[in-house]
């Protein structure tokens, strides 16, 4: 059996701790070794660097590379998945090596990556994100056209009653998701939702909650108003995705049910960046981003303040992928530390995704996914720029 041994540096093992010297050998695509001076078959040199373990980012749209509402009506349903495999390509450049899907990747996308045919990083995908009629997963648009077609593989996400529930979400377990991604309020990207509104009742939500846990399954909520944040908690929902208003009672809600906060802080910037760079958008939508920036800030740093656990999620698709990165200076500006905001893209999403056995820190016995970065380990706003290479199953897929 071949092993590579990175030799020379110090490790960020993701757990929080300082960095310090050691040396990481890989056998078989696992840490077999951590220690100073070990030798192996193969050596990778990375003196004067750090290693940290393959971040995660636990919220992407693989398969969605504009917001423009022009291109998308433009666009054929199969070009998607091509221009995801130079979106999957830029994401492992930035280092991720894991990401959960919050809707758009199918069965297919994941296959096509676990097998090897194309580069990308591990993911759980969604496939369909579950809505209310008019809620923030429906595709319909006020002329009647609709925005999001399903095909086989991809089932409707609207949803109404919580018998239509049940049998949704045994759809998308049938079609392979891994996890389960709801809209629990309106949001800023769809036609005409209302981002302060909750949406679906705690009877649905409580059906999708029960069906998703019989499959072995977590469920991720697109949650950005109060009341819809509060719901998927008192529904035992895992994540709170956006977090746009959070209110005092929301984050106690959070703290006392141990429900992890996705922020999202790069989304709505990315909405205006594409929005200044010509994308074509409607009012609405502007509008909408406008209304929530501010808020959405505040709430992050309430929520960061009170020690509700973070992980670390951007929305990739709304903007450009592989600027995952840019997230972490968002995430310090919000007032995590720089270590706080590294834990959040390792160990905390790992145990987000419940991966934790496997991956998130480097330990022996874990997966070797490995980021190698030049530089300041700690310097998060120069971490993209900074990544000299990145290792999946101990095999490079970037950089280097
Ligand atoms: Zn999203």
């Amino acid at each position: 059996m071949t092993s590579t041994v990175f030799s020379g540096g110090q490790i960020f093992d993701g757990t929080g701790a300082a960095p310090e010297p050691g040396d990481v050998r890989v056998e078989n695509g696992r840490i077999t070794e951590i220690g100073v001076g070990l030798s192996g078959d193969v050596e990778v040199d990375v003196s004067g660097k750090t290693i940290f373990p393959g971040f995660f980012d636990c919220h992407v749209h693989l398969t969605m590379t504009t917001i423009d509402t022009v291109e998308r009506l433009n666009t054929p349903l199969s070009y998607r998945f091509y221009q995801a495999i130079h979106n999957m390509q830029v994401t492992l450049d930035a280092g991720i090596t894991s990401v959960r899907d919050a809707s758009g990747a199918d069965l297919g996308v994941k296959q096509a990556v676990d097998n090897g045919l194309v580069a990308g990083p591990r993911m759980q995908i969604s496939i369909a994100m579950l809505s209310q009629t008019g809620g923030h997963g429906d595709g319909h648009v006020l002329c009647g056209a609709q925005l999001r077609v399903p095909y086989p593989g991809a089932p409707s996400g609207v949803v109404d009653g919580p018998d239509e529930m049940r049998k949704r979400v045994r759809e998308l377990v049938r079609e392979g998701a891994s996890v389960i991604k709801v809209a629990t309020s309106g949001g800023v990207l769809s036609p005409i939702s209302d981002p302060t509104r909750g949406h679906l009742r705690d009877v649905e939500l409580e059906v999708l909650v029960e069906e998703a846990t019989a499959a072995g399954l977590h469920v991720m909520a697109h949650a950005q108003a109060t009341d819809g944040i509060k719901a998927a908690i008192r529904s035992g929902i895992r994540s709170i995705e956006h977090g746009i208003y959070l209110d005092d009672e929301a984050i106690q809600m959070m703290l006392d049910r141990g429900t992890y906060l996705v922020p999202t802080l790069l989304a709505p910037r990315m909405v205006v960046e594409a929005a200044d760079s010509g994308s074509r958008l409607s009012e609405r939508v502007l509008e909408k981003v406008h209304m929530v920036i501010e808020a959405h800030t505040d709430s992050i740093s309430k929520a960061i303040d009170a020690g509700v656990k973070i992980a670390m999620g951007t929305d990739s698709g709304v903007g450009p992928h592989g600027q995952n990165l840019r997230e972490l200076g968002l995430m310090v500006d919000a007032g995590l530390t720089p270590t706080q905001a590294l834990v959040a893209t390792t160990k905390t999403a790992a145990e987000l995704l419940g991966v934790e056995d496997d991956l998130g820190t480097i330990q022996e016995g874990k997966l070797a996914d490995l980021v190698v970065v030049d530089g300041d380990p700690l310097d998060v706003s120069q971490l993209q720029q900074n990544i000299i290479g990145v290792y999946k199953n101990g095999e490079s897929v970037a950089g280097g």
